[in-house]
């Protein structure tokens, strides 16, 4: 289907999946409960991850990407707000292969939203943690380019909400760009940093393509530690692209050839204009985001980025082709 928005992604959490899984088990989705006292709630203690899994081409092979960077992050992020973890990665793989197992459908790929939400203690003191997974149909259509806008809200400074701690407080700015995004008639805003220049988009990172570079801002700059992002590296020394992270002004932003955004659900998604400026597609992005596609329907290879089939009758497979 043509025309899809890019952001259908969110559209997803509006699905009702029959299951999640808490802290190992399986439970009807509709049963997942957090007491109204939870730190959780009380004040917005919780880390996430979004993990994607592709069919391959073939429709034979489910496989997630990176899911042992998604962990070390959730770690990191855990640590930092100082949330005890009290599963290792084979548990956290097994989680998402064991929910795979009920939610998969010929078709079509899942995203796994991994949740730890703080549902014991109190200001540091006894602190626990339930892993809730959740996950979500996704389609397969090929987003239209998107139109943005730079918001009036910015990313906080590392000192206040640090940016590279994936909890979901770091949202209550997103959200509030993205509805000031969608008022303007745009799919998506940019938040700039306190210093007035590139931070991220609401749910991805900002990629710029510019006189043959790509270039992106590093995290330092108030942008997620985008897993995407390295790929997105990855592919440009295998196709000889220089890429760069530095920071990024918003007027280099707004007069570079191209642009687009990066994360796990938004892939790499092409940048039709920011604030009325349009960009020129060179075509440099296009071949990034194609390559990745591929990558992620197992019919390229990139050194150093995993893609681990779920179940273990697919492993063998996979291992075989
Ligand atoms: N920034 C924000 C605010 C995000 O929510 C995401 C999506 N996780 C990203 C950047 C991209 O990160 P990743 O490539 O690891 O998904």
């Amino acid at each position: 289907m043509a025309g899809t928005l890019a952001h259908t992604a969110s559209l997803s959490q509006l699905q009702k999946p029959a299951w999640a899984l808490v802290n190992g088990e399986l439970v009807d989705y509709a049963d997942v409960r957090i007491h109204i006292s939870a730190e959780a709630l009380t004040r917005a203690l919780s880390v996430f991850e979004g993990i994607k899994g592709y069919w391959n081409y073939e429709g034979d092979v489910f496989a997630v990407r990176s899911p042992r960077r998604h962990y070390d992050r959730l770690c990191r992020s855990a640590a930092l707000l100082r949330i005890p973890v009290t599963f290792g990665y084979a548990e956290f793989l097994a989680g998402l292969a064991s929910l795979a197992g009920r939610l998969l459908v010929p078709g079509r790929d899942l995203w796994f939203r991994p949740t730890l939400y703080v549902t014991e203690g109190h200001w540091g003191e006894g602190t626990r943690a339930d892993l809730v997974i959740t996950a979500f149909t996704q389609q397969k259509d090929d987003p239209d380019p998107m139109r943005l806008g730079v918001s009036t809200w910015r990313r906080g400074p590392d000192v206040s909400l640090p940016a590279r701690v994936k909890c979901s407080a770091n949202y209550v700015v997103a959200r509030l760009a993205r509805m000031e995004a969608r008022r303007l008639g745009y799919d998506d805003a940019i938040l700039l940093n306190p210093a007035g220049r590139v931070a991220e988009a609401t749910g991805a990172c900002v990629v710029i393509a510019d006189r043959g570079r790509v270039v992106t801002p590093p995290t330092g700059e108030g942008c997620l530690d985008s897993i995407t992002v390295d790929v997105v590296e990855q592919i440009c020394h295998q196709l000889d692209l220089p890429f760069e992270r530095r920071p990024i002004e918003r007027t280099e932003l707004l007069s570079a050839d191209e642009c687009g955004l990066a994360g796990t659900i938004t892939e790499l998604t092409l940048v039709k204009e920011i604030d009325g400026f349009h960009y020129r597609q060179t075509g440099i992005l296009a071949q990034v985001r194609k390559r990745y596609l591929e990558f992620a329907r197992g019919a390229a290879v990139l050194p150093g980025v995993d893609l681990v089939p779920l179940n273990p009758v697919q492993a063998g497979r996979a291992a075989i082709r």
